[in-house]
């Protein structure tokens, strides 16, 4: 209750007050802020993966701009050798607008993600969007084979897209689920998350899939951890994936140190402020989040 209460203040806050509570989680505003954050990223043994702040672009020069900038972006990590992929929310080039409008962007990204021999990750959205998100990878997996998913673990649908897809060079980050979905399709209650997220590991693993495990929650870390050593996994099928700026107390070196992939979630760009309060009107949960990490020390 409380969280919902400062969260729907918020708004009527000065823009200053939002940005010291955000400024831990966005890393600039501009690609050579963020490339000095991914360095130093790179340089304490994680990779990156970037993702430039907004959603929900309501004019087609804007996703068109916007898909020129993920594009300089591919470049210049190329050009310093940097250890990053990116990670691109499908409304963001466009998707709200139409699928032609998103499969055409798309279509320029996943060029230039294979001129330059990297990655792409489609982030997903609400459930809304989640059959036309699967669209577009099977439009962008036709062109060039390194692009991934995201499945969330609180929709209901998940295990059956998990059983559908999974398969080798098939390469999904596995969430909880950030946005508010009805209590028909997806799990509401956190035990049940957790399970089935456990579900779509051993899922992934099951068919050799590449498996990105995106969570901060230390008693999941844990039991991926159990399954992992258990099914004798080779440390080049999964990678672990947390987001830019949460503390995690040490974890992220321990895993490095034992031999696992770690990659930090990198946000960055102008429109921070616009992407924080949608964030925090569709789940108040990160108000509690971020009063708790105040007091917490973060690793780079
Ligand atoms: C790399 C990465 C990529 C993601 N991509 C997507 C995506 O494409 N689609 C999607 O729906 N969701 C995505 N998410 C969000 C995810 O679905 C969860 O909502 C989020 O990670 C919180 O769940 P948790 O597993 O960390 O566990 P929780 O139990 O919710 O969180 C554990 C602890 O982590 C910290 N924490 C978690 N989230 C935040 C936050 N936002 N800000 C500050 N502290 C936080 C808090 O200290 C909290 O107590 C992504 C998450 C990560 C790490």
């Amino acid at each position: 209750m409380i969280n919902n209460l400062i969260a729907s203040s918020i708004p009527i806050l000065p823009k200053w007050f939002i940005k010291f509570f955000s400024k831990p989680y966005v890393a600039g505003e501009t690609i050579e802020e963020v490339i000095g954050h991914i360095k130093t990223i790179n340089d304490s043994g994680f990779a990156a993966t970037v993702d430039i702040l907004g959603e929900h672009v309501s004019d087609v020069n804007t996703s068109f701009e916007i898909t020129t900038e993920y594009c300089q972006l591919y470049d210049r990590i190329n050009q310093l050798s940097l250890d990053c992929n990116l990670s691109i929310k499908p409304t963001h080039l466009g998707l709200e607008l139409s699928l032609d409008t998103a499969l055409k962007n798309f279509e320029t990204v996943i060029n230039k993600a294979k001129e330059n021999s990297n990655f792409l990750r489609l982030d997903m959205e609400n459930s809304l969007y989640t059959d036309n998100t699967f669209t577009i990878y099977d439009y962008c997996k036709k062109i060039y084979p390194n692009v991934g998913v995201v499945l969330q673990a609180y929709l209901k649908r998940s295990i059956k897209d998990a059983e559908t897809l999974a398969k080798p060079g098939f390469n999904a980050r596995i969430c909880k689920g950030i946005y508010k979905e009805n209590p028909d399709i997806a799990y509401q209650d956190q035990n049940e998350i957790r399970d089935n997220f456990l579900r779509l590991v051993k899922i992934m693993i099951q068919k050799q899939a590449y498996a990105c495990y995106a969570t901060h929650d230390q008693y999941l870390i844990d039991r991926i951890i159990e399954i992992i050593k258990d099914r004798k996994l080779n440390t080049n099928q999964f990678e672990f994936q947390v987001l830019y700026g949460v503390p995690m107390a040490g974890r992220l070196e321990e895993l490095a140190k034992n031999g696992y992939k770690v990659r930090v979630y990198v946000p960055f760009g102008s429109e921070w402020y616009e992407y924080s309060l949608r964030r925090l009107k569709e789940n108040p949960n990160i108000v509690g989040y971020i009063l708790k990490n105040l007091f917490s020390k973060n690793t780079y």
